[in-house]
């Protein structure tokens, strides 16, 4: 089997990562929409949230973050994954975002938090232009459905991502529909509706282009087999994948997606899932490395 890498992770904007290329469709529209404060949500490690402060503090808009050090969807064991402090929340200080940090809680409890908090910016007077988590929109998904274009002509087998906000995914199958290259995202959280969900971003996706085809749930290939012990906490699999990644190629995966994804790739490799000329689509997220308490060898 034929790896090749797309190099996300060193786009170079703000550490890099894949949300670079949500934001080159999302920050024209921020400013279009004359909003002087963003604001979203997500993990305090979110590698979104550091790339959306960069962009931010460029153009001159205030940036808020609603964050729990890790929102869950089934409740996690206390003391796991990685830390509150350094990594891409110090990277965060650094760039002037401006935290709302909540305690430990489910998803939709920081979604509600994020509205909250928007309806209260508003009630100051500020403009405000509310974001999902991982910059998700139809906009986000467009700066996929483009990023598609730079592999096409490559003609692979198969794409394998991290996936998990999903505009990476809807994006890229949309982008690819059509062609033989498999569009093979490895979920980073458990959420069983997650195909759903994508499948409603990739709709609204197609509706903004527009597009005359429309994806089904059924059309997303989501893999649950690697997402460990829940969404924020890294896996053996993907630790040992980040290690033997780093030891042979000196290419760094990140803990919490890219390292889940390349244990999937080298476990769809083995059990004959995939093979011929294969690309791994590294999204970034390096900095969450720092965020380690150590580097949790593979026991
Ligand atoms: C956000 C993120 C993903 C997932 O991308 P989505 O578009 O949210 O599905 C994958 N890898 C890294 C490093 C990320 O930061």
């Amino acid at each position: 089997m034929d790896v090749w890498i797309k190099r996300d992770d060193l786009t170079g904007f703000g550490f890099g990562g894949n949300k670079g290329r949500k934001l080159e469709y999302l920050i024209p529209d921020v400013l279009a929409s004359g909003a002087d404060t963003v604001i979203t949500c997500g993990s305090i490690q979110s590698n979104f949230i550091r790339q959306l402060g960069a962009a931010c503090s460029m153009v001159g808009v205030a940036c808020v973050a609603v964050v729990m050090d890790k929102p869950y969807e089934f409740e996690l064991p206390e003391g796991n994954g990685l830390r509150a402090e350094s990594g891409n929340r110090l990277l965060g200080d650094i760039l002037g975002i401006q935290w709302e940090v909540l305690p430990n809680g489910t998803w939709d409890t920081l979604f509600e938090a994020l509205a909250d908090c928007a309806t209260a910016l508003r009630a100051e007077g500020k403009v405000v232009y509310e974001i999902p988590v991982g910059g998700s929109t139809a906009l986000g998904a467009y700066g996929f459905l483009q990023a598609a274009n730079e592999i096409r002509e490559a003609a692979f087998d198969a794409v394998v991502f991290a996936s998990s906000s999903g505009s990476t995914h809807s994006g890229l199958a949309y982008g690819l529909h059509g062609t033989s290259t498999r569009v093979l995202g490895v979920a980073c959280d458990p959420e069983p509706e997650i195909a759903e969900e994508f499948a409603a971003l990739g709709q609204a996706l197609a509706e903004l282009v527009p597009l005359p085809i429309r994806l089904q749930p059924s059309d997303y290939s989501v893999d649950f087999r690697f997402v460990g012990a829940g969404y924020g906490i890294p896996s053996e699999a993907g630790q040992a994948a980040l290690e033997y990644l780093a030891q042979r190629e000196g290419i760094f995966l990140d803990p919490i997606y890219s390292a889940k994804a390349f244990a999937g790739l080298l476990e769809m490799a083995r059990n004959g899932e995939i093979g011929g000329k294969v690309c791994f689509w590294h999204t970034g997220g390096t900095p969450a490395i720092f965020a380690q308490a150590d580097a949790g060898h593979a026991q």
